[in-house]
């Protein structure tokens, strides 16, 4: 399809998911506007730490798994255009190891290390490694992936207006995406689960480095910044942090990693929670296309959920398998 000749789409949300769809349908004809109203860092897009994989795998469907291979493919295209994603592969250092994600590699034939890690006071602590795990810079992808398509700064109007004036609508508005897709018709109760994250402004840290005990992740920034946290919380829309969680998750970053130094900044997001283990991706109704609930892998996810949702809408034999994501499997 020759560029801006095929259909009309309106994109709802700019995070990572609608503009991952926004670049696909552009690059595959389509007419595309894009449409957010802005939610800062809540959204989960800029709040994220940014790995490129499921922290808990063996939780996750085979058809999430496809999608993620497929992304991880689209990540390396991505960043070779846009190196500002900042895309490495640090691997994951899991303290006191996690036996399921291990089996679930070693199932696959990806390495697995045993190694010790070296605490802050120089205590040494049995770890698993899995290297080749990347990582990005999540407030950097939804903008490298828009490249040149302008976010128009405002709400979406009802979805019956924009039908009226656009071929398909497509809903990627994260967490806030229930209501949008009950106008559709679709009831299914994605909901915000807030995650807290500090920044310091440096950290002797190598690696993407867990400990689920406490619910620790830390990852390295490519300036030797590091970002640690997180949360896993119901808290509504309440994008506020909450400085005892932020004194806890401190405490942790501190006695796990050398050289730690001051913490600069902090703050809220939320992960769109869906009662399905899987992102729900396609037509809801007539015109009107899903690309919602990918929790906490969104980051992952998104430029092979963006594909799917441009072969789906242009007609295209899809890449990934599209059916085990249809709304019809989340109903
Ligand atoms: C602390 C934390 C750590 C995470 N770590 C990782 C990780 O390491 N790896 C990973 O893969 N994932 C991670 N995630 C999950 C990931 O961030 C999300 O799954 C992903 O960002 C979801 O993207 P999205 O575009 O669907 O939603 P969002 O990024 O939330 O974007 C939704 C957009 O919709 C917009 N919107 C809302 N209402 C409307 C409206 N009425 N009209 C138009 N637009 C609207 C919002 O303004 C927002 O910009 C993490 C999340 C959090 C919070």
């Amino acid at each position: 399809m020759a560029p801006g000749t095929g259909p009309r789409v309106v994109v709802l949300g700019a995070g990572v998911v609608g503009a991952a769809c926004a670049r696909h349908l552009a690059d595959g004809g389509a007419r595309v506007r894009v449409l957010d109203p802005g939610a800062g860092r809540a959204a989960g897009s800029w709040a994220a730490a940014g790995i490129l994989s499921p922290s808990h795998p063996e939780r996750l469907p085979d058809h999430v798994h496809a999608l993620a291979a497929r992304s991880l493919e689209l990540w390396d295209d991505l960043a070779a255009r846009a190196p500002q994603v900042e895309l490495r592969r640090p691997g994951v250092t899991v303290l006191g190891g996690d036996p399921a994600w291990r089996d679930w590699r070693e199932a696959r034939g990806l390495p697995v290390e045993e190694v010790l890690w070296t605490r802050a006071d120089g205590s040494a602590e049995p770890a698993m490694r899995f290297p080749g795990v990347g990582l990005v810079r999540p407030p950097r992808a939804a903008g490298a992936l828009l490249g040149g398509i302008t976010v128009e700064a405002r709400p979406a109007p009802p979805l019956e207006e924009l039908r009226a004036r656009a071929d398909v609508v497509v809903v990627a508005t994260g967490a806030w995406a229930a209501a949008h897709l009950a106008e559709a018709g679709l009831d299914l109760p994605v909901a915000p689960r807030r995650g807290q994250m500090l920044l310091f402004d440096r950290g002797r840290l190598g690696t993407i480095l867990m400990e689920p005990v406490n619910e620790g992740v830390a990852v390295p920034r490519a300036d030797g910044r590091v970002v640690a946290g997180t949360t896993m919380e119901d808290a509504g829309f309440a994008a506020a942090t909450v400085a005892e969680d932020l004194d806890r998750l401190e405490r942790w970053a501190r006695g796990a990693i050398p050289g730690l130094g001051a913490r600069i900044d902090a703050w809220a997001g939320f992960r769109p929670w869906s009662p399905v283990p899987a992102p729900t991706i396609g037509e809801v109704a007539p015109g009107v296309v899903a690309a919602v609930g990918h929790f906490r892998n969104g980051i992952l996810l998104a430029p092979a959920t963006g594909e799917l949702v441009a072969d789906l809408v242009l007609g295209r034999p899809p890449r990934v398998p599209a059916a085990p994501f249809a709304p019809a499997a989340a109903g």
